[in-house]
C-alpha cells in the first residue's frame, strides 16, 4: 500500500506533484495531518485526488458514493469537485477516523455535501439498494478492506448508473498481485477481484498505475 504513485522516483514525483496538483489549503493540512497516523498510508496520494477532481468535473458527478473514508481526504477531494447541491453516500467503520475527516469538511464547507454512514459497508450498501436506490449514483470509489472488493464492486455495479464509473484503488497492491510467492489474504482478494474485473461485459476497464494501481470501470 502507498500513498504515492508507484515506481517512480522521487525527484521525478516531487516534480510531478510540483507542477501536476493543485492542492487547496485545506486538503493539504488534512493530509498534513493525517501523515502523522500509524495508517497513514491508507490515505490517496495528492496526485490521485487530483486526478479524482478533473475526472470527477469531466464525468458531471453529482451523486457519489465511497466505501472507505479512513480520514475523509478522497471525501473532501470530492466534496469540493461535485456542484452544490451534491452528494456523497460515505461508508466507513471508523468514527475516530471520520472525526477528523468531519472537523475539515466543516472547514471546507462541504459538510453539508456528505451523507457519513458508520457501519460494516456490505450491509449500508444492501440498504441503499433496499431503499431503491438502484442507478442513483454517477461515481463509486471502492477503497476499504480488500477482502470484501468483490461484494463491494457487485453492489456498485448495481447503484451505478449507466454510463456511471466505479474507480477502485489498490489494485496493483506495491506490485504483490504480479508476483506468485505473494499469498497473503489481502494480496488473493486483489488478485481476484481483478480477475473479475477484467473478465466483466457489464463495463468497460483501464487500470492505471497511478497511486498503488487504480481502476476505473465504466458502467455499459
Ligand atoms: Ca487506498
Amino acid at each position: 500500500m502507498s500513498s504515492q504513485t508507484l515506481g517512480l522516483e522521487p525527484r521525478l514525483r516531487d516534480y510531478l506533484v510540483e507542477f501536476g496538483v493543485r492542492e487547496p489549503d485545506v486538503l493539504r493540512r488534512l493530509r498534513e495531518r493525517t501523515a502523522a497516523l500509524p495508517d497513514s498510508r491508507m490515505q490517496i496520494s495528492p496526485e490521485h485526488g487530483q486526478f479524482f477532481h478533473v475526472l470527477l468535473r469531466l464525468i458531471g458527478a453529482a451523486r457519489c458514493l465511497e466505501v472507505g473514508v479512513f480520514t475523509g481526504y478522497s471525501t473532501l477531494v470530492t466534496a469540493l469537485a461535485i456542484p452544490d447541491p451534491g452528494t456523497i453516500t460515505a461508508c466507513d467503520i471508523s468514527r475516530e477516523w471520520t472525526d477528523i475527516g468531519r472537523e475539515f469538511w466543516r472547514e471546507a464547507g462541504v459538510e453539508q455535501k456528505i451523507d457519513l454512514r458508520l457501519g460494516p459497508a456490505l450491509e449500508t450498501l444492501d440498504g441503499l439498494l433496499a431503499e431503491g436506490r438502484e442507478e442513483a449514483y454517477d461515481f463509486a470509489f471502492i477503497d476499504a478492506d480488500k477482502e470484501n472488493y468483490a461484494g463491494y464492486y457487485e453492489r456498485a455495479v448495481r447503484l451505478v448508473r449507466t454510463g456511471g464509473l466505479i474507480a477502485v484503488d489498490n489494485t496493483l497492491w506495491s506490485g504483490q498481485v504480479a508476483d506468485p510467492r505473494a499469498q497473503d489474504t489481502a494480496t488473493v482478494a486483489i488478485r481476484e477481484f481483478n480477475r473479475l474485473v477484467a473478465a466483466d461485459d457489464r463495463v468497460e476497464i483501464s487500470l492505471l498505475p497511478l497511486g498503488d494501481g487504480l481502476t476505473l470501470a465504466r458502467k455499459l
